[in-house]
């Protein structure tokens, strides 16, 4: 039995009310590239007249950072994206989790794997080897720490994610991911389960997040198909960039946002989402702007940011 449940009135994108979120990491303070993505789900929620919610990444326990998660927080109230609801931390979600992963594993869906890093193929530069399924028919040693894996291979071909901005993606999952992990061998939930899972729970309609996501969404694709759950609409958001094309991100020295200089670095944001902003409103404090960019945003100016440099 399939033990996720959506929370939206009707259960499809069609005719729910719009629900945007915005699911960090806290594995630091809230960089300028994370507040972009922030920013653009809010205006999209907010602009559609619909709510807004938060929910900790906070899987990874070896990734977090003491202190990020209220760090967090605090960056997006100072920089007026207040939300709706309760914060959702994954932390707390793991029953849910095992719910689903007993469900798919009921129809024969999940297997254990004790391969280890090294045993994998070696994966092209900014991307995830293909498993080559070397546990699927039992693990080669059952009393090593084991891991579960998808059978992503009982869904071959192309699945298509549409994305608002970029049209469809395809990807053959099974023949370039393979059956992926979701369960992590240290016992953590994988980032594709739980996030499917929560957008279901959370009731979210639409993902508006980077476009160093994008080729995660058919992953979410299969298993949102493979739980019965709704489909999500979707917006990747071109990249940030520094100078020399880097993203803009902690890895890639990203300036932290910082709450003294909220209205500069909001103005400069909204202009990297393709709003023009009006004289009269830049620097301005982000209350005054906020109101505006909700009437002024429209995703399809984000088509011809190709490029854009960081704040
Ligand atoms: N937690 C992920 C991150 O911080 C984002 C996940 C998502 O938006 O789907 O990169």
């Amino acid at each position: 039995m399939n033990a996720v449940k959506s929370s939206t009135a009707t259960g499809t994108t069609g005719t729910a009310e719009p629900r945007g979120r915005f699911a960090p990491s806290p594995t630091g303070p809230l960089h300028a590239g994370s507040l972009y993505a922030a920013l653009g789900s809010w205006l999209d929620a907010r602009a559609a007249g619909g709510a807004w919610h938060v929910r900790i990444e906070d899987v990874d326990r070896a990734r977090e950072q003491p202190g990020a998660a209220d760090s967090i927080l605090r960056t997006l109230d100072a920089f007026g994206l207040h939300w709706d609801g309760p914060v959702l931390r994954q932390s707390d979600r793991s029953e849910a989790y095992a719910d689903a992963l007993q469900g798919l594993n009921e129809r024969g869906l999940v297997y254990p794997c004790s391969c280890t890093r090294g045993e994998l193929p070696p994966a092209a530069p900014g991307e995830d080897a293909r498993y080559p399924g070397t546990c699927r028919t039992g693990p080669r040693r059952p009393s090593d720490p084991l891991a579960l894996r998808f059978r992503a291979s009982q869904f071959p071909g192309a699945v298509t994610a549409m994305d608002r901005l970029a049209g469809p993606f395809e990807q053959d999952v099974a023949g370039t991911v393979g059956d992926f992990v979701l369960r992590r061998k240290d016992g953590f939930w994988a980032y594709q389960l739980a996030v499917v899972v929560d957008d279901a729970s959370q009731g979210i309609t639409d993902v508006v997040r980077g476009r160093d996501l994008l080729d995660n969404t058919p992953r979410q694709i299969l298993l949102q198909r493979a739980l019965g759950l709704p489909p999500l609409r979707y917006l990747h958001l071109p990249l940030i960039t520094g100078p020399a094309g880097a993203k803009l991100s902690k890895s890639a020295g990203s300036p932290s946002a910082d709450p003294r200089a909220a209205a500069q670095l909001m103005t400069a944001l909204l202009v990297r989402l393709g709003l023009p902003v009006p004289a009269d409103l830049t620097g301005a404090p982000v209350a005054d702007q906020l109101p505006w960019a909700v009437s002024a945003w429209n995703p399809d100016r984000l088509a011809g940011i190709v490029e854009v440099s960081p704040p």
